[in-house]
């Protein structure tokens, strides 16, 4: 990052501006959102600049900005479209000790304007450092549409509440409270009944809400998906973005825990394979303390919490404490794994039942039913299979599974890092070996990728190996 995002406060600050043209116009369009008092030069202004001038929102002087103009301004821009000029400008400025900014020039500013999107005293600011001015345009659209134009109005009442919220115990209950003015009662009230109703509202919620909070906590089970945040249900966005304390398990991705709460206390409870992990009956104990504190618990767990997901322990403590909890279901990495290939893990004709496996189970490498599974046209997903991978691929052989039988292995399923594997059950130990995983994946037994998207770009397959 080579630009940091401040907010500079321009209150009865002065900032000049250099140039009457459209450029001119188009920063002083976002300046005269400020309280600074602004001064414009230049001769034959734009008639915008000259009704602004008229209206006293603004001070036109009909010349050249000259030495001593820039005097304890805090901001001085050079928007004349016109490099000597601009340069011009920016020598006055530092030699007043101003920080310039060149519109369109990023390496002659000191600083750069980002995209905004107002809701004052709510403000957005994107900056992309000049890269990507496209992006930049898109997030401000999709930011313009995610902010409702009443959320200005709702912060400045909140603004007037504050010291009256400072009344209330700090930390959750405080957390709370402004969660339901924002998400509901505010918005609730301004429509039903304009910025008066939104005071009433807020008084009343704040002494309910001491009330609701002698309530206990409570814990969403969450599938957190495979690692794409845009695999995430809405339901499950909706409860981490809620909850107080975040508890997630290793393979929850960065990008999904990204979507928390600042404020959210986030713990990790990982569990690495065959490497120093918490014990299932501590993170049991974990999640208990927390939601008999009263806390809002997002329990993230890899995929869907009931496949292979140490759910039944967790559910059975939360019980046993009487905290009530939720289940949000998740995209299970062998589901996803199934889209990135292009392969039903059903098909009319080929295999009418589809088995989820685990590779390890609390005696070591699973036993499963090998004599059934090496039957022709079976179809499995194994989990957590790669370290099992030859013990599997033995068992199955020694029941007589076809040694071409075909095995897909997806690693890393849905994130950046994903890789694709095409290989046969023979051939599984050494292909996992030569490939290199080591992160998690699925091994799907008796199906390859779609023939159709081997060859294709969309899923960007080199043609032979590792695909
Ligand atoms: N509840 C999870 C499974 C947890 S068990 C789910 O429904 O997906 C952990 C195993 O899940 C890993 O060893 C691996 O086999 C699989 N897994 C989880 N995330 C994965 C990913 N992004 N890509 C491939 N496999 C994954």
């Amino acid at each position: 990052m080579r630009h940091f995002p401040i907010f500079r406060d321009l209150r009865g600050r002065r900032v000049a501006v250099s140039g009457v043209g459209e450029t001119a116009v188009a920063k002083l369009r976002l300046l005269l959102k400020t309280e600074a008092k602004i001064t414009v030069y230049g001769i034959n202004p734009h008639p915008q600049i000259r009704s602004w001038t008229e209206a006293g929102r603004l001070q036109h002087i009909p010349r050249r900005i000259d030495h001593g103009d820039a005097l304890c301004a805090a901001l001085v821009y050079g928007a004349n479209d016109d490099e000597t000029e601009d340069a011009h400008a920016a020598r006055i400025g530092h030699s007043a000790g101003a920080l310039v900014n060149i519109v369109d020039n990023l390496e002659a500013s000191d600083f750069i304007t980002p995209a905004i999107v107002d809701r004052d005293p709510v403000t957005v600011a994107i900056g992309t450092e000049g890269a990507a001015p496209v992006l930049a345009r898109r997030i401000k659209a999709e930011t313009e549409e995610m902010l409702a134009p009443t959320l200005g109005t709702l912060a400045c009442i909140g603004q007037g509440f504050r010291d009256a919220a400072n009344a209330l115990p700090h930390g959750r209950i405080r957390r709370r409270f402004w969660s339901r003015y924002y998400d509901e009662i505010g918005p609730r009230a301004l429509a039903e009944g304009g910025e008066e109703a939104v005071v009433l509202a807020l008084e009343t919620l704040c002494s309910d809400i001491l009330v609701e909070d002698r309530e206990i906590g409570h814990v969403a089970l969450i599938g957190a998906g495979p690692g794409d945040p845009e695999l995430l249900t809405l339901k499950a966005r909706k409860a981490l973005h809620e909850a107080d304390v975040v508890i997630h398990d290793r393979l929850v991705s960065p990008e999904i825990l990204e979507l928390a709460r600042r404020e959210a206390i986030v713990i990790e409870v990982g569990k690495m394979p065959h490497g120093p992990s918490w014990k299932q009956s501590d993170i049991d104990a974990l999640i208990v303390e927390h939601a008999g504190q009263g806390a809002h618990v997002a329990r993230l767990k890899s995929g869907d919490p009931v496949v292979f997901g140490r759910l039944d322990e967790e559910m059975d403590a939360l019980d046993a404490a009487n905290i009530p909890f939720t289940i949000i279901p998740g995209i299970t990495a062998a589901s996803a794994a199934a889209a990135t290939i292009g392969t039903s893990w059903t098909r009319r004709g080929r295999n009418a039942a589809f088995r989820l496996l685990t590779g390890h189970d609390v005696a070591g490498f699973a036993e499963h039913d090998w004599r059934s599974l090496a039957q022709p046209d079976q179809a499995a997903a194994v989990y957590m299979g790669v370290r099992a991978a030859r013990f599997l691929a033995g068992r199955l052989l020694m029941h007589g599974a076809g040694a071409e039988t075909p095995v897909t292995v997806i690693e890393n399923v849905s994130r950046l890092d994903q890789k694709i594997i095409s290989t046969t059950l023979a051939r599984l130990p050494d292909a996992l070996i030569e490939a290199g995983i080591t992160g998690p994946a699925i091994l799907f037994l008796g199906l390859s990728p779609r023939q159709a998207m081997d060859a294709s770009d969309t899923l960007e397959l080199p043609a032979t190996g590792v695909l």
